[in-house]
């Protein structure tokens, strides 16, 4: 499997005004849209259709984990279906790797799902009479790959995914995360360079998800992948997205990190999304941390190049981690080679406090 690539602004994905209009009446529907601006509710009175996407732009670039978050009813599937022509569009374009995928052929479209796009989806729907190796490696199976070959690449992304010891039995004895996990090793067995997720993760226990949150998260960045991951749930979105899109009604209504979202939510809607969210995800590193000329005030003594070291991207878990792992009582923040702070367990709590203390206003 290919590593990380360095060109981290490629885009893999480009969506350019996407509509998706559910109808017998869908052209007609799409022409006045274009031509009066017909709204959602409109549409569906005059023309009996539902607007399933309206006027959706995204850039999912190379590396990155890209959240749709949104409501039930607000898209998301329609969307996601989009970017591998599971269905076409009424308007607009899907552009991956540069390619217009309208354009494509039966062949070429099936080469691309295959190779640049593998999808998982809410409900896996793992193939009851067949073990969990024949399941991960049923999508190589469509591929035409040989047995011999497809059941090593299986394997190995059964490995991938914590399931090494149970190639040989069947769905039914495995737990929902665990069904889950077969799910994302079939997608990860053909070694796609985009992983298509929706709401994989919604049926499952609140802890279990928390940690397959955490597991994709770094298995997608360890492989080098790529993902749009959809979810209804803005704290797993904040969890797993480096950007998140928020869906309603068919749009998309804002586009950034978590804390662009959260420290400037674009209407009353987002805000009140953003409203249940703890601060605690916004600490990273470089707010919290002195300067290295504070630090030294205090501890005069103490060696700054010796510190363990992180980037001033480090989140509070890994902060946490860094802190209670350091027989030091200070983690150096470096970037581009230079430190240019130091996290001391007490900034870490003025932070936190900080933080959960603040609000939109004061942030
Ligand atoms: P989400 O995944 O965010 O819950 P969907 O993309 O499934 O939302 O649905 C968006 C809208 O499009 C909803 O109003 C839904 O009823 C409608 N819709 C989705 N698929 C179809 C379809 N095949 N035919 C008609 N309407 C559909
Ligand atoms: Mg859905």
């Amino acid at each position: 499997m290919k590593t990380a690539n360095a060109d981290t602004n490629e885009v893999l994905i480009d969506c350019q005004s996407l509509w998706k209009v559910f109808g017998d009446k869908s052209a007609a529907a799409m022409k006045s849209i274009n031509a009066r601006g017909l709204g959602k509710k409109q549409v569906l009175k005059e023309y009996n259709c539902v607007v399933g996407v309206a006027n959706a732009s995204l850039q999912v670039r190379r590396g990155e984990i890209f959240c749709i978050m949104g409501l039930s009813g607000s898209g998301k599937s329609t969307l996601i279906r989009l970017l591998n022509k599971l269905i076409t569009p009424s308007s607009g374009k899907v552009l991956v790797k540069g390619r217009d995928i309208a354009a494509l052929s039966p062949v070429e479209l099936r080469q691309m799902r295959a190779m640049n796009i593998g999808m998982v989806f809410q409900s896996v729907a793992l193939l009851p009479h067949r073990t969990v190796l024949e399941n991960a490696a049923f999508g190589l199976e469509v591929q035409g790959i040989s047995k011999l070959e497809r059941n090593k690449t299986a394997k190995a992304a059964l490995e991938t995914v914590g399931l090494a010891d149970w190639v040989d039995r069947y769905p039914n004895e495995l737990s929902g995360g665990m069904q889950q996990r077969v799910g994302l090793a079939r997608a990860l067995a053909s070694d796609p360079e985009i992983i298509l997720m929706d709401e994989p993760f919604s049926a499952l226990d609140p802890l279990i998800r928390r940690q397959l949150q955490d597991e994709f998260r770094q298995l997608t960045k360890s492989l080098g992948k790529s993902a749009v991951f959809i979810t209804h749930d803005l704290d797993e979105a904040i969890r797993i997205g480096d950007r998140i899109a928020i869906m309603k009604d068919g749009a998309i209504i804002q586009t950034g990190t978590a804390e662009e979202i959260i420290l400037n939510p674009a209407d009353d809607y987002v805000a009140e999304f953003v409203a249940g969210i703890s601060r605690l995800h916004l600490i990273k590193a470089h707010s919290v941390m002195h300067s290295v000329t504070e630090f030294q005030r205090s501890e005069p003594n103490s060696d700054i190049s010796s510190l363990v070291r992180t980037t001033p991207d480090a989140d509070i878990d890994e902060l946490i981690t860094l802190t209670m792992q350091s027989d030091r009582d200070a983690i150096a923040v470096v970037d581009n080679d230079q430190v240019v702070g130091v996290v001391t367990p007490r900034g870490l709590l003025m932070g936190v406090k900080g933080t959960s203390n603040n609000d939109r206003a004061a942030a």
